[in-house]
């Protein structure tokens, strides 16, 4: 019987290794923020509402409830209702960067994206919104996971500041991208701020240098 441990020994070596970079959906490929404000105004016209540069904090639920009280569960309404996930517009020149860096030799890119909870249009919807704006392809390339520590890459591109989860030693890297809701925080952490001036194409180079 062949030790457990014997696939230790394999020599790795000579394999080559893609850059696998991790891209999040909401507030990265899909501009969730301005979609929800949009949604929210028309469902909630008599409520006050938070513009989206004045955004503070990833959750939204959270600010709005400072708000008023009994504005969280009006802001989660809006993103559970159908056609939410479907219709959010795309972040500008998001899905261009990312078809441009799956192009790139020696990168493999991922689509890594939480779904709510309440998962009944979400699930579907986030399928259909890849396959119409960036094409059928692209639907084998969705990682739907709740804990992204669990998830396997060199870098995850993902507005979300400190992810967390059961993995206390995930194997990439978080590079925060810039939203209102985060744009407050100092922390040093390294940053992607928009996906237009050409800077992820510095990202990637860096990091395909270091797998390689
Ligand atoms: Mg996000």
């Amino acid at each position: 019987m062949a030790h457990r441990g014997a696939h230790f020994q394999r020599d790795y070596s000579k394999r080559q290794v893609n850059l696998r970079a991790l891209i999040d959906m909401d507030g990265v490929l899909c501009d969730f923020e301005a979609y929800f404000l949009e949604k929210f105004k028309e469902k909630y016209p008599d409520e006050p509402f938070i513009a989206v540069e004045d955004r503070d904090g990833f959750y939204i639920r959270d600010q709005y409830e400072k708000l008023k009280p009994g504005l969280n569960d009006k802001c989660s309404s809006i993103w559970n209702a159908k056609a939410f996930f479907l219709n959010i517009p795309v972040i500008p020149g998001a899905v261009e960067a990312a078809k441009e860096m799956q192009e790139i030799e020696g990168v493999d890119v991922f689509i890594c994206t939480s779904p709510v909870k309440a998962y009944k249009h979400c699930l579907k919807e986030k399928y259909q919104w890849v396959e119409k704006h960036m094409g059928k392809q692209w639907l084998d390339r969705i990682l739907l996971v709740k804990d992204k520590t669990m998830v396997n890459g060199h870098l995850l591109i993902d507005d979300r500041p400190g992810i967390s989860g059961l993995n206390p030693y995930p194997s990439w890297d978080h590079i925060l991208f810039t939203q209102s809701h985060n744009s407050r925080m100092k922390n040093g952490q390294r940053r992607l701020e928009n996906w237009t001036d050409g800077s992820w194409k510095d990202l990637i180079d860096e990091y395909k240098k270091r797998v390689a």
